[in-house]
């Protein structure tokens, strides 16, 4: 029986010229032999399985050659490139730092380099995985690399530049060996598979390109393994199929179904990848890639970036001009929070059930607004501005407090509103002071909870009405107060509508506002309501950078300090935001749970 013999070693390169994707060393390197211009220490850093050691190989059959071509090529055919071939070199060493990493190996090794070789020019010296060595060792290694004899050359390897001493750093010259693109390695599988006739789909060979992630020796043990599989037949489904990967197909035919809001078709479509046995994470992961390679496929400047399958450029490209960028973010927004609580999620399909409805129904969510040109444009409640608005260093309560009075105002201008939360989860602030018809013009105040058709309706009213941003005013923040009051009392959140009645409000200055409370009971009820609360201010004035904070009657303060009672982890919480508010800002911007 023929002896086996892995393709990684088999094809391994053999020359400078079929080292793949690494030309700006070979050339660097074949310069360097030509022009006897060899340094004596080399530092090789790059990702595992880019062509570290064989470059190292190369080099070293190299210089060694007797008849060294013009094009600065080993010739294959005399004596030392002959022993090289064979494995038989004395003039080659290979030291593996992991293993052999302590001072005696390294003396060892400076022993050994003193004495000249027998045959051969050079004696080459590569110690692999050179971050592994013990500092001690590095020490006693240093001054031979300082000072090698003329017939030793170094060759230092590693996959961790970071860890290697600035005083060895500073006596190599150091080549950055690149990850090797899924087409470059896509390429050498195809030269690997004509020669070995091996019957593969070129899509087959670049799923294995992709999933090998630039490093070429995967990419061939991932060859040989399918290969024996597969009986040397790949396809492109038996390839996926044995890298246990999805296939893309899915992600479009579930992007078309997205797309007409199908809720039974995805549903179904999820089971059936469920069937299969992919995991929910793995489904959530790939579909966020495959929302992401959309994105950067819509522009020419960032299709680069696009990492698939040749077979699927194309398709990615057609797909991503007819979805809005808008619904892509909102999208990957909601898959992102997928993936970050699936760990949490007791019962894993249902949800990511859970949130394929919200992206089914997110479509919907963003569809409206504007303009003229009968363009839709759509936008997302997912990616409010309300998580990214600016922290705003509130001046000290200055001011006294002012009862407002409540007029007339005009009705709010609501064009940035989303429809009702028919996609939005239940437990959203957001979704209910949407839902809200408190926060609708007074005229559909009395209407109830408005349909969605409603809604379009009186968008597309205003759709000729000019679009406003609005600063704080007494009269609009004192409409907006009372419609939020209005809809607590609809929702018979009758507490906190007695904690906010009670409390004064009064303008700091054109975005900010403060709410004071008698007790530290009220502030904390009125805190509980901060979201909502927020949410609605802003949608009133149209306005994402409208703040307000929550302080405490600093008399009212007074009279718990004189208690001089220990202070509960709360209360200390709650005084340091007094006194500091910036804290109390951090601890909303990012989104902190606070653990008293
Ligand atoms: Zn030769």
């Amino acid at each position: 029986m023929e002896n086996f013999v892995v393709s990684a070693r088999k094809y391994r390169p053999q020359h400078f010229s079929t080292v793949v994707g690494q030309s700006h060393i070979t050339t660097t390197l074949k310069n360097a032999i030509l022009q006897q211009h060899l340094a004596h220490a080399f530092l090789f850093c790059g990702p595992r399985g880019v062509g570290k050691t064989t470059c190292a190989r190369i080099l070293a059959k190299t210089i060694n050659c007797e008849n060294l071509g013009k094009d600065g090529e080993a010739c294959d055919t005399c004596n030392s490139c002959q022993s090289f071939n064979n494995g038989a070199s004395f003039n080659i060493h290979e030291l593996d730092a992991a293993s052999n990493n302590s001072v005696d190996d390294i003396r060892d090794l400076i022993e050994q380099v003193r004495f000249a070789p027998q045959a051969g020019k050079y004696k080459i010296y590569i110690i692999d995985e050179v971050h592994m060595l013990s500092s001690n060792a590095f020490n006693a290694f240093l001054k031979t690399l300082e000072e090698p004899p003329a017939h030793a050359i170094f060759i230092l390897a590693t996959t961790e530049k970071h860890k290697i001493l600035p005083t060895i750093l500073s006596r190599c010259q150091i080549f950055d060996f690149k990850r090797i693109t899924p087409a470059d390695i896509a390429t050498h599988l195809e030269e690997i598979a004509t020669k070995e006739n091996i019957q593969a789909e070129p899509t087959a060979l670049h799923v294995i390109a992709q999933k090998s992630d630039g490093c070429m020796r995967d990419a061939l043990s991932i060859l040989d393994k399918i290969v024996s599989f597969t009986n040397a037949n790949l396809t492109y489904s038996n390839t996926l199929e044995h890298l246990n990967l999805l296939d893309e197909d899915y992600f479009f035919k579930l992007l078309d179904l997205l797309d007409s809001e199908d809720l039974p078709g995805v549903l179904t479509i999820y089971d059936e990848i469920d069937k299969k046995g992919f995991d929910g994470d793995m489904v959530l992961n790939n579909l966020s890639e495959f929302f992401r390679n959309l994105l950067v496929s819509r522009d020419p400047r960032s299709i680069s970036l696009l990492q698939v399958v040749e077979g699927f450029r194309n398709r990615y490209i057609t797909a991503a001009a007819s979805i809005s960028p808008a619904y892509m973010i909102g999208a990957l927004n909601i898959l992102n929070e997928a993936e970050i609580g699936f760990k949490q999620a007791r019962n894993k399909k249902l949800h990511v059930e859970f949130h394929l409805i919200k992206l089914t129904h997110l479509k919907q969510a963003v569809t409206l607004v504007e303009d003229d040109s009968a363009i839709k444009k759509k936008r997302v409640d997912e990616i409010k501005p309300v998580a990214f608005r600016q922290i705003t260093f509130a001046p000290q309560k200055t001011k006294p407090s002012a009862k407002l009075v409540i007029d007339n105002p005009r009705p709010p201008v609501q064009a940035k509103e989303p429809p009702p939360d028919l996609t939005a989860p239940p437990e959203k602030p957001l979704a209910r002071s949407i839902a809200s018809p408190s926060q609708a013009p007074a005229e559909t105040v009395s209407g109830g909870l408005g349909s969605l058709k409603k809604i379009r309706e009186q968008i597309q009213n205003r759709k000729q009405e000019h679009v406003e941003v609005f600063t704080l005013n007494e009269e609009r923040l004192d409409t907006a107060w009372a419609a939020y009051l209005q809809k607590l009392q609809e929702n018979n959140q009758v507490t906190s509508l007695s904690n906010l009645k009670m409390a004064k409000v009064t303008i700091i200055d054109e975005l900010v506002f403060e709410i004071m409370a008698e007790t530290s009971i009220q502030q904390q009820f009125i805190e509980s309501e901060k979201v909502g609360l927020l949410i609605h201010v802003q949608d009133f004035f149209n306005n994402p950078k409208v703040q307000f904070m929550v302080q405490l009657n600093p008399s009212a303060n007074l009279e718990e300090v004189v208690k001089d009672q220990p202070l509960s982890l709360r209360e200390q919480y709650f005084k340091m935001i007094e006194r500091y508010p910036i804290i109390k800002e951090m601890r909303d911007q990012l989104n902190l749970d606070l653990d008293y």
